[in-house]
């Protein structure tokens, strides 16, 4: 028997008559999207799930941080980092801000807040930071920081499901909080985001700038965009959102695992992101030595149809359309980091090869 495809994840599937059972619902209905029942319950169950004050769903995470932009009115330039998805950076430039790259710890490779003062302008109006692979950012000196300059803080927490800081969600720092619900999160919607923010004043922008900026049918408060989720979706994520106590420990099982086998390697940097309490074991980075090995462990892994993913490749302070500045953490992390297979249905067979290959590779 030949053995199956492993991509870096694999998206978490309900019951398939748990699923069909609410499309059901919804066909009788004949209500589709705008708001549904579907949507309000799964608004409301996860905002009971992360304890959030106000949560807004949206199509997805890019839109959500666009929307984060657009609510807190920003201009100018805003400080972020080059070490994220490229949706981070595109969206400040999508809204017409300026991003002013500031670099990454080596330990956590999220932005290094030792360096955000020193990028601070007359211009600055904000803060994006990115909660890398669901490590929280050091959100306490971000909003120290960002108080004393009277800047504004969106944290990119498409990794951050979930994760929580001295007992309470993470998503609770900064003026809002954004996340992906797409197919390769840990909870997912198939598409979708969210934003979360404690200000019922930007809630109320948020849920406008969501709808077109409609007020009723025939007024509008404001500009918006269509950033409304369907009833299609928003099922997918109630049949998901009960089952994340057990996926989480199936990730969590899985990257013990991975642990058991890399932690001692040579030429090889496991970081241990799960040493944060509250961790929700998203990803698996594995910092490999050099980019050479990289290449070639990627290699030898392709031929077992085994493919992990370069995650985040290339820097964002190097996109073409971008003034270019140079990031030299950034610039030596991105091209050696490879985030290994983690998923729910990853056997512990198959960790055991991987690690088996990997070993082979890193010791020869
Ligand atoms: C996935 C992701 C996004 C984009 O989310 P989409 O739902 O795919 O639009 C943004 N930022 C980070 C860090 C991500 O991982």
């Amino acid at each position: 028997m030949s053995k199956r495809q492993i991509n870096v994840t694999q998206s978490f599937l309900p019951p398939f008559d748990e699923y069909a059972a609410r499309l059901k619902e919804v066909w009788e209905s004949g209500h589709l999207t705008n708001n549904g029942p579907n949507v309000l319950k799964l608004e409301s169950d996860l905002k009971t799930h992360l304890g959030v004050k106000h949560l807004f769903l949206v199509n997805n995470g890019t839109i959500a941080i666009q929307i984060a932009i657009k609510a807190l009115d920003l201009s100018g330039e805003v400080i972020t980092t080059p070490f994220s998805y490229v949706a981070t950076v595109s969206s400040l430039v999508w809204e017409g801000c300026t991003p002013v790259f500031v670099d990454i710890n080596e330990t956590d490779f999220c932005i290094d807040v030792a360096k955000i003062e020193a990028a601070i302008t007359n211009k600055t109006t904000a803060i994006l930071a990115t909660h890398v692979y669901g490590h929280s950012c050091n959100v306490v000196e971000i909003e120290r920081i960002a108080h004393k300059h009277d800047l504004k803080v969106i944290y990119d927490a498409a990794h951050a499901f979930g994760v929580t800081l001295n007992g309470t969600s993470v998503l609770n720092h900064g003026d809002i909080s954004t996340l992906s619900f797409h197919a390769t999160k840990i909870f997912h919607t198939g598409e979708g985001g969210a934003l979360v923010t404690n200000d019922d004043e930007l809630a109320h922008r948020i849920a406008y700038m969501r709808n077109f900026g409609h007020n009723g049918a025939e007024a509008f408060h404001g500009i918006g965009i269509n950033g409304k989720v369907s009833e299609f979706h928003a099922a997918m994520g109630l049949c998901i959102l009960p089952r994340m106590d057990g996926i989480l420990s199936e990730r969590k099982r899985v990257s013990d695992r991975y642990d058991g086998h890399l932690s001692t390697l040579s030429k090889a940097y496991r970081y241990d992101a799960a040493a944060q309490a509250g961790y929700n074991y998203s990803y698996y980075p594995f910092l490999l030595e050099s980019e050479e090995l990289l290449m070639e462990l990627r290699e030898e892994l392709a031929k077992e149809k085994i493919f992990p993913r370069r995650y985040f490749y290339p820097a964002l302070h190097t996109l073409p359309y971008l003034k270019s500045c140079s990031m030299p953490i950034s610039e030596s992390i991105a091209p050696r980091m490879l985030c290994l297979p983690l998923f729910t249905q990853l056997t512990d067979e198959e960790v055991d090869q991987i690690c088996g290959i990997i070993k082979n590779c890193l010791e020869k």
